[in-house]
């Protein structure tokens, strides 16, 4: 009987169910919409309802069941604050409600955390031989995720890894978070995008009824990859606050491999170059342990490179319950 777990990906905008082997190869995924109008019960249904109907369709041994949510979330109990991508989930706890429903152990943690435990198992982690990194997802926002020795650290109450509002700039823009000039205001899809409204870019390409396409962080750097100077001025904006946000990872932490998720990766040609001579200019302890190409790994110098598994996050889920006391916190 072949075994296998199932992850749960919980967006604001998409909700995502994979059946994944213990090795980490997806053999089914359930794509839905997040009905965040109609309740978080609503979506706690759809996730039961998919989980259901993988366990019936896979017939095999399920290992376990896990879950990645947006924050912030209290860990380990799994209770949701005030999370700004899912309105009316506050006090929620995603863990019992989603064991109510199923009948079965449910593990819970937060996607960026989980990102970070994909990247770990199959991805960056694995290729470099590592058993600490960090990880950074740039999507919509800018999620942080950090592997010490095996294990998820979580920190105090979940909290662990909020680097996406470390600051950048204490004069920079507002953020939803309450401060000013954090890093998600500067690296993340959705900072790319104002920055260009901000520069006056329009996009070039055109939609399905022929009027400009609205534009999107890829649009931008397509714009930026055909030449144009303001485009590459935000892709230049967004190394630096990179660089000068990993330079303080690095100062901190000190680990063999940071590793950069989510869409926005795909500039990396575009933002790398003033990212690595931020984090050269602003951390010793990168010049201390920097290798001789900054694109290559090297064992015992500090690696920063793109993430090597798309939908790490998912996998990350689904792997959670596999490892006993795969978190830990302070
Ligand atoms: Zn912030």
């Amino acid at each position: 009987m072949k075994a296998y777990c199932i992850g749960v990906d919980l967006g604001g905008t998409n909700l995502r169910i994979a059946a994944v082997t213990p090795e980490g190869e997806r053999l089914e995924v359930i794509n839905l919409a997040t009905r965040l109008h109609d309740g978080p019960h609503a979506v706690l249904d759809d996730m039961a309802a998919s989980i259901r109907q993988l366990i019936e369709r896979q017939n095999g041994r399920l290992l376990g069941i896990g879950v990645g949510s947006p924050g912030p979330l209290e860990l380990p109990a799994g209770i949701l604050h005030h999370p700004p991508n899912l309105p009316g989930f506050d006090g929620l706890n995603l863990s019992t409600e989603l064991e109510r429903r199923v009948g079965r152990p449910v593990a819970v943690n937060s996607d960026a955390n989980l990102a970070a435990y994909g990247e770990f198992l199959l991805g960056a982690g694995k290729s470099c031989h590592v058993d600490s990194l960090l990880a950074l997802t740039l999507g919509t926002g800018v999620g942080c995720g950090i592997i010490l020795d095996r294990k998820i650290w979580q920190g105090m109450q979940g909290a662990a890894g909020e680097s996406g509002h470390g600051p950048i700039d204490p004069n920079g823009p507002p953020c939803p978070c309450g401060a000013r000039g954090c890093l998600e205001m500067y690296a993340s899809a959705t900072a790319i995008v104002r920055r260009a409204r901000e520069l006056g870019l329009r996009s070039m390409e055109q939609g399905s009824d022929g009027a400009a396409a609205p534009l999107t962080s890829s649009s931008v750097a397509r714009m930026a990859s055909s030449g144009d100077p303001l485009a590459l001025r935000i892709f230049d904006e967004v190394g630096r606050a990179l660089g000068l946000s990993l330079a303080n990872l690095v100062n901190a932490l000190d680990l063999p491999l940071y590793v950069l998720c989510g869409g926005v990766v795909a500039a990396w040609p575009l933002f790398a170059p003033r990212m690595f001579a931020t984090i050269r200019e602003m951390s010793y302890v990168y010049r201390m342990s920097m290798p001789a190409d900054p694109n290559v790994f090297e064992p015992g110098k500090t690696h920063i490179c793109a993430a090597q598994v798309t939908d790490a996050g998912i996998l990350g889920a689904a792997l959670l319950p596999l490892a006993a006391g795969a978190s830990a916190s302070a």
